[in-house]
């Protein structure tokens, strides 16, 4: 499992955690007691999870009870409620944990549908409407270019919101999306640091990691993000 602690001006930190197959398969149809067991492993709080639609769509968490915003269609959650998880779920797309030093954290699915339709951009432009100011974020794993194969229409519609570093090749020779460049470009072009780039490959990892495209693997791994209070830990 991937970890990061990013302590804020005021005493707080933000959690971030890229999930493995280690960590258990985290998709959010399975068995609801095996699910809820490996969700309170790495942070026992209500989480508040998407349906993964591919679009551009931020739920921002208000006061409303959490369970009623969990399971909304959309592809990023932004909070600065301290007292929930928030979760993004994928396996070979990019997933995102972000925060300011003000305590406005969020999270982004990112395939290259959600990257097109623009749902970095809008994750950061939610999170600066609850009061961000530099927005940072560290990325999950997600598939590499040389194991993503792409059609030369798809991978042109990207590139033509994301610059020409989205090409890539595969091990075999055709043209491969770079997905965790294309992440790195919808990052700057959102004024997003991303502190950590997205560590390939979930393709190449079988033993760490599941892959939609490589092996129709089911599993997913999660980005969870979550604030903690001031003080020890
Ligand atoms: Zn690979």
């Amino acid at each position: 499992m991937g970890a990061w602690r990013e302590p804020l001006p005021d005493g707080r930190a933000v959690e971030l955690r890229a999930t493995s197959r280690a960590d258990g398969d985290l998709f959010v149809d399975g068995p609801a007691d095996a699910l809820i067991a490996r969700r309170r492993a790495v942070v026992d709080r209500p989480w508040v999870w998407l349906r993964q639609v591919h679009g551009d769509r931020v739920v921002v968490v208000g006061p409303d009870d959490p369970a009623t915003v969990a399971g909304a269609e959309a592809d990023a959650a932004v909070t600065t409620r301290a007292d929930v998880a928030l979760a993004v779920h994928g396996a070979d797309c990019g997933i995102l944990g972000l925060w300011s030093p003000e305590g406005v954290v969020g999270v982004a699915h990112a395939g290259w549908k959600g990257l097109v339709a623009g749902v970095i951009p809008a994750a950061a432009a939610a999170m600066r409407s609850l009061g961000a100011s530099r927005v940072s974020a560290v990325a999950g794993p997600c598939i590499g270019p040389e194991c993503y194969e792409f059609g030369a229409d798809d991978l042109a519609s990207v590139e033509a919101v994301l610059g020409p570093e989205v090409r890539g090749t595969t091990s075999w020779g055709t043209p491969g999306l770079d997905l965790p460049a294309a992440l790195a470009a919808a990052c700057a072009t959102a004024d997003v640091a991303l502190v950590a780039p997205a560590s390939p490959c979930t393709a190449c990892e079988v033993d760490l990691h599941w892959s939609h495209r490589a092996r129709a693997d089911t599993g997913r791994q999660a980005m969870v993000v979550w604030l903690e209070p001031g003080g020890a830990r």
